[in-house]
């Protein structure tokens, strides 16, 4: 194995889920729906692989697909994007994360990320010969310190040659940012929002913003970073139609933001899968024109999941973090008389026949994250209330 990957392991996503059919127990461990999205976008893709387009896309993406992106972004964000030079097609928001970090980051370069931080990010910064910086969301409100987020991104306290940071004393290079936030539920509000891009501008630096969950946003509003002043001159905005449509199958994502930074994604995408799956792009396309009132039922009914698996949670003796977003929820284990979280996952089927997922694992300083642990509620009602019924035994 390659040094660069080596200490990275195995996804933890891997392990819980393959846990979880060992066992048989249910998994609300790896984020995804267990209902498919709509039917109609199931049929235009079905149709289209049986009358095409089954042949290689242009390696920007269909032009269909652009065109909605952009125009997605315009009517919900009022960001303006030529769909030619602005809009990366991607396989998978991962790919769009994998392709921005191996075009844009240079080896040696510090890259501020949040942690906990989706388990792709450290991978992705490695491979591509970064440094992380992490910047910590502490339990229970998973707020930041605004000044680990200064040294952070500038490099440490002046005259500090190293700035006690990673990566030496040197400003940081690029800050990525995922609101709302996998694993912790945390939608980023305006005025952490107004901070994080006063410091890219004044440091200029590069964003790279994981948007994935944009219409998952059901307390605090989703405002996208490349909306701050100074801000769309330099951040790349990702999206994925795996969580917007429930199609976490179908690795269908998009990069967006200024033609130059966009190019760069562009150069190594080419070379990573050249293009994507033109008949789930044709769908995807589709489904992006949705009426407002799509995206706001679907994230009403997602919702209600949330306060019913939060309801469950509770009435097991757990703790429950505040969610305000995503597919997930964090308890902290403590509530139960638990101390580490990756022991109560881990035994948690056998207990109660049920999988979540250590949070500990997406933190760098695992210490900050030991009692947490992350439970999906993109379930089924009935899953969720057999899940609920099942950790009942917990007391
Ligand atoms: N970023 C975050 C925060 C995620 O939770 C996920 C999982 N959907 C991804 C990126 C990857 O998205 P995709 O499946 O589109 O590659
Ligand atoms: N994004 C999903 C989650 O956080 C899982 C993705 C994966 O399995 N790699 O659960």
């Amino acid at each position: 194995l390659a040094q660069r990957l080596q200490g990275l392991g195995t996804s933890i996503f891997v392990e819980m889920t393959q846990l979880a059919q060992r066992t048989g127990a249910i998994n609300l461990g790896q984020g995804f729906p267990d209902l498919d999205g709509p039917v109609e976008l199931l049929e235009l893709a079905a149709r289209a692989l049986r009358e095409g387009p089954n042949q290689y896309e242009p390696a920007r993406g269909r032009p269909e697909l652009r065109e909605a992106v952009a125009a997605h972004q315009s009517r919900f964000y009022g960001l303006a994007l030529d769909p030619d030079t602005q809009v990366q097609a991607t396989v998978g928001a991962t790919e769009a994360l994998a392709a921005a970090f191996l075009g844009l980051c240079e080896p040696g370069d510090a890259v501020v990320a949040f942690e906990p931080y989706y388990d792709c990010y450290a991978a992705c910064i490695a491979m591509a010969g970064g440094v992380r910086r992490p910047v910590t969301l502490r339990a229970p409100g998973f707020a930041f310190d605004l000044e680990q987020l200064r040294a952070a991104v500038s490099g440490g306290a002046q005259g500090d040659a190293s700035g006690g940071v990673p990566g030496g004393g040197a400003p940081a290079r690029l800050l990525v940012l995922n609101s709302p936030h996998n694993p912790t539920g945390k939608v980023f509000t305006r005025d952490e929002l107004t901070e994080i891009a006063a410091l890219c501008v004044e440091h200029d630096l590069i964003a790279i913003c994981d948007e994935v969950y944009e219409h998952q946003a059901f307390d605090g509003e989703h405002l996208p970073l490349a909306t701050f002043p100074g801000m769309a001159e330099r951040t790349i905005t990702i999206g994925s139609a795996g969580k917007t449509f429930a199609v976490t199958g179908w690795k269908v994502g998009w990069a967006s933001g200024p033609a130059e930074l966009v190019d760069a994604i562009a150069a190594a995408k080419q070379f990573l899968t050249f293009s994507g799956h033109g008949p789930l792009q044709h769908a995807v396309a589709h489904g992006l024109g949705y009426e407002a009132s799509f995206f706001t039922d679907a994230a009403t009914a997602l919702a209600g999941k949330r306060d019913r698996l939060q309801d469950g949670l509770r009435a097991a003796g757990l703790e429950v973090l505040p969610s305000a977003g995503t597919y997930f929820v964090t308890v902290d284990v403590r509530s139960v008389g638990e101390e580490d979280g990756l022991r109560f996952c881990r035994e948690l089927p056998e207990r109660c026949g049920v999988v979540a997922v250590p949070t500990a694992g997406f933190y760098d300083d695992p210490s900050a994250g030991r009692s947490l642990v992350r439970f999906a509620f993109c379930k089924q009602d009935a899953v969720l209330d057999e899940a609920a019924e099942r950790l009942a035994s917990l007391r």
